[in-house]
């Protein structure tokens, strides 16, 4: 522990925002840079408890204090070096994970937690400033070949770490480009896509091969194809299904799935033209309170709509832990992200009931629940973010019983296999067409998990930490 009164001396302090009129005029991430004093500072904070309840809030169990000690002692390359220990991808969830080790942190208890994510954050950023953020290359090839089937973080994590151990690697990507989410689903204001590409090219230069325009499955390359040119392969892909809300009118020209909308605008920035849904002008409104639902609502005040209003069909949550979700649980709570401080109306307890329109949208009759009232409101775009059933499995012929559980998730064994595929080579399985919709932490912990099991079946044994037991065993 670096400064032992450091809890007591600095309050929290997290990264100063860019002003909304400012970042609504572009798609650049919200945040300012913090200075390394700063950072210092909030490192300093973390009290190096006896037991890190932060370490196992962190899926992938992550070297909280020691890093934070570190960065006090602005001792970045060995920061790095234990923050890459165990997560690939710290610059992913430096910015979008919700942090679960924060609300676990023993800080958290009698006053604010440690910044753990920032601190994650610039950790990531000083390694890949300094050179450090290389990938791990192979000390020798083991000439064994694994197949990954779905490039979000759950099959690069797992590419990244077969790959260290020797093993040649293909990433098969049915999209036109790598990364899964983090290229079409989440925003450029939440994550620059310069930082996904910063990352493919680390692990391109490891020999990691990617091949993007190829679908698995369903009319594409059939599976049995791959398990023939492996020895393994891996399905990371995702679950994708979205949640649909079946009321009359659902079918009008203007209701979109979030996914629709927000692949379309990530197009859009990306090739600097509008977009085909845009939300310019017009009357917007979200269906689903949760994180995709704020994406969309960044994206549309971005492209200039003329008013977004996101519904909840759940309470709003408190806004301090109730007494049945204690510390170190990751409470729901309220939750005020970048995009809700740039406007919009916010309304919970309320259920929608049915679109209006001829052809087109029109209006949305929704009910509000705490006031007993139905109601009409102006609505030419609606866009769905209630969520995802599961993986496309029907694709692969994968939707048997054997193979996919109760909630129409991949069905792993102990090992992360999906046991009841037939053919000459295992079929394993990751992430969230495991686990169901989840997050970015979640996707990483179970890729490396799934690629210590490869590894120990190609060579009987591996090095490969795993840091979890597979979930769907508890299903
Ligand atoms: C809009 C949105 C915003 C989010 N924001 C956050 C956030 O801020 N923080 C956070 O922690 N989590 C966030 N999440 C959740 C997080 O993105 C996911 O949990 C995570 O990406 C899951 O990773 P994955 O690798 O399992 O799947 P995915 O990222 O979904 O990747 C699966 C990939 O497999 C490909 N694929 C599917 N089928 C085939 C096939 N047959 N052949 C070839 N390829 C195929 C897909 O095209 C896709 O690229 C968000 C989710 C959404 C929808």
């Amino acid at each position: 522990m670096g400064k032992v009164t450091g809890f007591l001396e600095y309050e929290r302090q997290g990264p100063a925002y860019r002003p909304v009129p400012v970042r609504l005029r572009d798609w650049r991430e919200v945040y300012e840079p913090q200075s390394d004093a700063q950072i210092s500072e909030q490192g300093a904070r973390c009290m190096d408890c006896g037991i890190p309840f932060c370490m196992q809030g962190c899926p992938l169990g992550n070297r909280i204090p020691t890093f934070n000690d570190a960065v006090y002692q602005r001792d970045w390359a060995h920061a790095a070096d234990q923050l890459f220990r165990t997560n690939n991808f710290p610059e992913f969830t430096g910015r979008l994970c919700p942090a679960p080790c924060e609300s676990a942190c023993v800080l958290g208890i009698s006053s604010d937690p440690v910044t753990i994510e920032r601190i994650e954050y610039e950790v990531a950023e000083h390694a890949f400033a300094n050179g450090l953020a290389v990938g791990t290359y192979p000390i020798l090839e083991t000439g064994r070949r694994v197949a990954v089937v779905g490039s979000g973080p759950a099959g690069l994590a797992a590419a990244a770490q077969l790959r260290s151990v020797g093993h040649a690697v293909s990433v098969y990507e049915r999209s036109d480009a790598i990364g899964g989410l983090l290229r079409y689903g989440i925003p450029e204001f939440k994550m620059e896509k310069a930082v996904l590409e910063r990352r493919l090219e680390v692990m391109r230069d490891t020999g990691i091969k990617f091949h993007t325009n190829v679908s698995i499955g369903d009319g594409g390359t059939p599976l049995v194809d791959l398990q023939r040119n492996y020895d393994a392969v891996l399905l990371a892909i995702g679950s994708t299904i979205p949640r649909l809300i079946p009321v009359p009118g659902a079918e009008l020209d203007g209701v979109y799935a979030a996914m629709v909308y927000l692949e379309a605008a990530n197009r859009a920035v990306r090739d600097g033209v509008e977009s085909p849904i845009s939300a310019r002008g017009r009357h917007v409104i979200i269906l689903g309170g949760g994180d995709t639902g704020a994406d969309c609502l960044g994206t549309a005040h971005r492209q200039g709509a003329s008013s977004v209003t996101q519904i909840e069909i759940l309470e709003r949550p408190p806004d301090s832990r109730p007494d049945d979700q204690p510390w170190p649980t990751m409470a729901r709570l309220f939750k005020t992200s970048s995009a809700h401080q740039e406007g919009g109306e916010r309304r919970f307890s309320t259920e929608t009931l049915e679109f209006h329109g001829e052809d087109a949208l029109r209006e949305i009759s929704l009910m509000d629940h705490s006031a007993q009232e139905t109601f009409r409101t102006p609505a030419d775009l609606v866009l769905i973010a209630a969520g995802f059933i599961g993986p496309e499995l029907d694709r692969m012929g994968l939707n048997t019983p054997s193979c996919m559980t109760e909630r129409g998730t991949l069905r792993v064994d102990n090992a992360w296999r999906v046991a009841a595929v037939p053919g000459q080579s295992p079929v394993f399985a990751c992430g969230d067409a495991v686990r169901g919709q989840s997050l970015i932490v979640w996707a990483i912990a179970e890729g490396r998990s799934a690629a210590a099991a490869i590894d120990a079946h190609l060579s009987g044994t591996s090095v490969l930490p795993a840091p979890l037991e597979p979930y769907a065993l508890s299903w």
